[in-house]
């Protein structure tokens, strides 16, 4: 089964931030600011990949595994698609990698993570139980578990993100006010 509307991995991950975001690029794609916090992710992303390659698997606790950077996936049944920063290949598995300019694992990043790692398995037929946050400015890889919640909160963002583009029905602010404060779409929001 196949779903029409592909989304990418950021659609997914604005939407877990906030769906309101997610409704802006979706249905208003006109007014798509580039912030300088958007631009300095974007160079932080490219620099880390040229360290990555210089780093052993030691700060995975892997002691083999054959790295791939900027791996394209995608999956019809999901109606999703993306790139991922690095995945790992063992024996048994695959692991994937983002690289987060973040000091902490949030949920939309998990939740990301999670959605990368249901691609990987539709895509090569194997299980990924677990893949990892590499937190750049703590230089840090954080283990995170391929949960059944991770990926129930996966599938139910797919489905609401559907509804709201089919339908172009704005949906709430988010509950985590402080994620206004510096929010690019703030001046379209006014009742928060
Ligand atoms: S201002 Fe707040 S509610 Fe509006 S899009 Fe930004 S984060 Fe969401």
């Amino acid at each position: 089964m196949s779903n029409e509307i592909i989304f990418t991995i950021t659609d997914l991950k604005q939407f877990i931030y906030c769906p309101r975001i997610f409704y802006y690029h979706a249905c208003l794609p006109s007014i798509r600011p580039v912030t300088y916090k958007m631009e300095r992710g974007i160079q932080a992303h490219e620099s880390e990949r040229v360290k990555a390659a210089r780093r052993s698997l030691d700060m995975y606790d892997l002691p083999l595994g054959e790295r791939h950077f900027d791996v394209p996936v995608y999956s019809p049944r999901l109606g999703l698609s993306g790139q991922i920063d690095e995945v790992i290949a063992t024996e048994n598995s695959l692991i994937p990698v983002d690289y987060k300019l973040a000091r902490q694992a949030g949920d939309h990043f998990k939740v990301q993570l999670a959605a990368y790692a249901m691609m990987l398995e539709d895509l090569h037929a194997v299980h990924v139980s677990h893949g990892f946050l590499y937190l750049i400015a703590k230089r840090k890889a954080e283990k995170i578990t391929i949960s059944a919640k991770l990926r129930d909160q996966v599938n139910t963002a797919l489905v609401q993100m559907r509804h709201i583009a089919e339908k172009e029905s704005m949906p709430a602010a988010t509950i985590w006010r402080q994620r206004c404060a510096d929010c690019e779409f703030r001046r379209f929001c006014n009742d928060v």
